[in-house]
């Protein structure tokens, strides 16, 4: 049995406010927990979105009553949100920006929008980026410019690795993060996206979309250039994904360890990666507190099939059904309790702590 700290998820989509058909505190964290995660941090793109004290009151009631494991709350970056969204950093899990498309509140259409939000957020907490290609290229910059971190989100493209390691060796303050399906899935897969009338359209589309082999071999020979591993987990029903409007996004919390622990049998990484990337960097990038007496236990020989049936989240799908992993999570200690074990989830909703207060 290998024992290794919880790990930390800096990137998860808990669907509340607004979406709990999808998921909720309480699932998202019962998943988080199954995965072996004791700490995520999740994003501000709810219905509504958070933005303001009131919005990110809603989200940090609902996670004090319903969440089981640990966690902090992102605030979304606005065009006119720059010093509310500052003077609630220390409530926040950092602040969140989408410099490419995306609606409503959170839409920042061009990039004296990013000035006041670099000026003024402090640069303890880090701001993360969605920003793919060539906004990638611009958020770089404005680190540069400000002096200040920012973390880029879910890179997938070899452009985007080579570029983020060009700033780090001129150092400038730019981190990374990969999710598994931008690690272990390429743009011709199609097993794990079939419905019942073999299309896959629908199940497949995930933003940033999965890339060709050649930008997947690109991110594992620059491994080290990443910083975290991050699941990205954006929960959608199966009805909304074999839809004709199908969203993006696929879960992800349950199969990132036993992904992961795979790659370590097939020799493709280390159990220090995992460390490194799942726990010691998100904590300093994130300036996140310790978990005291957190700890997990992983059966390495243990060889299964990932079922959607034996998951927590409430979207009823994985990409990864079927696939053959080595390494199971047994047990999960999170601040002297066993929250999870041989498949039981063991803590109450409401054990979860906010890590920012
Ligand atoms: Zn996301």
């Amino acid at each position: 049995m290998l024992k290794l700290p919880g790990l930390i998820d800096p990137h998860v989509h808990v669907r509340e406010p607004g979406g709990t058909h999808k998921e909720d505190w309480d699932t998202a964290t019962q998943a988080a927990l199954a995965g072996g995660v004791t700490m995520i941090l999740a994003m501000p793109n709810t219905k509504p979105p958070i933005f303001d004290a009131k919005t990110l009151d809603i989200a940090l009631n609902a996670a004090r009553d319903k969440a089981r494991c640990d966690y902090a709350q992102y605030i979304g970056a606005g065009p006119d949100n720059s010093d509310i969204a500052a003077s609630l950093a220390l409530k926040a899990a950092g602040l969140k920006m989408y410099l490419d498309s995306t609606f409503g509140e959170l839409r920042l259409d061009d990039m004296t929008l990013w000035m006041p939000h670099f000026e003024k957020y402090p640069k303890q907490y880090p701001i993360v980026v969605h920003a793919e290609s060539r906004s990638m290229a611009a958020a770089i910059l404005f680190a540069a410019i400000y002096d200040r971190p920012v973390h880029i989100a879910h890179i997938s493209l070899k452009e985007e690795v080579l570029l983020i390691k060009a700033a780090k060796e001129k150092g400038i303050k730019v981190t990374c993060e990969v999710c598994p399906h931008h690690l272990f899935l390429h743009n011709e897969d199609l097993t794990g996206f079939q419905n019942l009338s073999g299309l896959t359209f629908g199940r497949k589309e995930v933003r940033p979309k999965l890339a060709t082999q050649k930008d997947v071999d690109a991110l594992w020979e620059n491994l080290d250039i990443i910083d975290c591993f991050a699941t990205d987990h954006a929960p959608h029903t199966l009805e909304e994904k074999d839809s004709d409007n199908p969203p993006p996004g696929f879960p992800g919390l349950e199969t990132l360890l036993p992904l992961l622990l795979t790659a370590v049998n097939d020799k493709r990484l280390t159990i220090d990666d995992i460390i490194q990337k799942s726990i010691i960097n998100p904590r300093k990038i994130f300036n996140l507190p310790e978990q005291p007496e957190t700890w997990i236990e992983v059966d390495e020989d243990a060889e299964y099939e990932i079922k959607t049936s034996e998951q927590f989240t409430r979207c009823g799908w994985t990409p990864f059904e079927g696939w053959k992993v080595k390494g199971k999570v047994r047990k999960v200690v999170l601040r002297g309790k066993t929250a999870f074990e041989d498949g039981k989830i063991l803590v109450e909703a409401g054990y979860g702590r906010n890590a920012r207060i």
